[in-house]
């Protein structure tokens, strides 16, 4: 079998699937076939192989006292989770649920830190006698987690989320700078610190996130710079040594047309130079840098199939049996400001030279659905199938998968 890359990519993102004639490879198997095996339309299909090959690109990059973690609410499939848990250095998790997964993942609780506004006191006792890190968001937690560790006779573990007064330039998704539910402003985490040290938590570092999908490196490399400064300055207020120092992540993934890689030829620069810095300046402290959707969401795939194709009034619409219930970052519904096609192919006609304006829509009643809107596609007819690449990032468990009473979808790790 030759297999080689699509012809003429519509995005680049598609490259990193190889073809064998029509149809696109997943996992080396044709598409067509994959989906006997699954059984059924619609589902999710992450790639070990590129997984894997992300990391390795990653670790070529990270200078190594820089810690690699997996942010876990990006794609917390439990075999996807395992397997990455055996790749990377750690796992942040956002909920005992995720915990859970984490844990059952085989990740070491010495390297899972908990992360996110409203912590239930449940969940900060589960956190305490987990032994993971927990990042302080409020000092509502201090106390809480005083009362725990004394309860469980068990020093909680504790880094302090810090809301920086900066945020991610350029960034898809601002989480710091100005008022924010997450962490503690930075001008308050002295006083914080100090009631850290008062009820003899144990300290052990910082955790700073200005912001996601991100594809300037530039920016990037700002936020880390003004965080390592930062918790430089907070240092002097901690009730000892810094052990972590989170520095966020926000690598971004290209998801629309024109929008490239992210360069990590200066991120590797830069954090080279902190690590440096850092032996110097905070000489126990491992810098972490904590990924989600660029280690999973170009890995990932959303399979459907097409149920019917309708022309309503001179426009095509190829009709499948899933959309935003699936897949709502696809349909331009999570957070989306306008609403952007993101790549998509049909999967069984990958080199059909006829092709048409389309538009891809899901089953659900409502105007919303829309997986391609009037896209240049292979002109494809009932049971093709229409992948959506970049998948692997706030899919399933970002889609409200109950919305008119369609199954849910089903994943798998190839
Ligand atoms: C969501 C989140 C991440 C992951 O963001 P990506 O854009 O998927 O990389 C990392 N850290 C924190 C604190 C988060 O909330």
């Amino acid at each position: 079998m030759t297999t080689r890359n699509i012809a003429a990519p519509i995005h680049a993102a598609m490259n990193q699937f190889a073809a064998d004639n029509d149809q696109l490879l997943v996992g080396g198997m044709p598409i067509s076939r994959l989906t006997e095996r699954v059984g059924h339309t619609p589902y999710y299909a992450y790639d070990r192989k590129l997984l894997r090959a992300r990391v390795a690109e990653l670790r070529t990059v990270l200078p190594p006292n820089v810690k690699l973690h997996y942010a876990m609410k990006a794609n917390p499939m439990p075999a996807l989770v395992a397997f990455i848990a055996g790749l990377v250095d750690g796992i942040d998790v956002a909920s005992a649920g995720e915990l859970k997964v984490a844990l059952d993942a085989g990740a070491s609780p010495h390297e899972i830190s908990f992360a996110g506004p409203g912590k239930r006191e449940k969940e900060l006792r589960q956190a305490v006698a987990s032994g993971i890190l927990i990042n302080i968001e409020s000092f509502r937690e201090v106390d809480l987690l005083a009362e725990i560790s004394q309860d469980l006779r068990l020093p909680a573990r504790v880094a302090v989320r810090v809301n920086p007064d900066f945020e991610l330039k350029g960034s898809g998704m601002k989480m710091g700078g100005g008022p924010k539910q997450f962490g503690v402003d930075a001008e308050a985490v002295p006083e914080l610190l100090k009631r850290v040290g008062d009820k003899a938590l144990a300290f052990e570092g910082f955790h700073l996130f200005a912001g996601s999908q991100n594809l300037k490196a530039e920016s990037i490399c700002d936020a880390q710079e003004k965080s390592y400064q930062l918790a430089l300055q907070l240092s002097a207020h901690a009730p000892s040594p810094v052990r972590f120092l989170n520095l966020g992540g926000g690598f971004g993934i290209p998801y629309f047309p024109g929008e490239q890689h992210l360069d990590l030829g200066p991120i590797r620069d830069n954090l080279t130079r902190l690590a440096n810095q850092a032996k110097h300046d905070l000489p126990q402290a491992d810098l972490v840098i904590e990924l989600g959707r660029f280690l999973v969401g170009e890995a990932g795939i959303y399979v459907t199939q097409i149920v019917d194709r309708k022309v309503s009034r001179g426009q095509t619409y190829l009709v499948v049996d899933g959309g935003l219930n699936h897949h709502l970052s696809a349909s331009g519904n999570f957070g989306q400001v306008i609403r952007k096609n993101y790549p998509v192919a049909i999967g069984t006609k990958l080199n059909s030279e006829h092709m048409e304006m389309a538009s891809v829509v899901g089953p659900l009643c409502t105007p919303l659905d829309i997986l391609a809107d009037r896209m240049n596609l292979p002109v494809a007819a009932p049971g093709d199938l229409v992948v959506i690449f970049q998948s692997g990032a706030y899919g399933a468990s970002a889609s409200p998968q109950r919305f008119l009473g369609h199954s849910e979808v089903t994943e798998i790790l190839v």
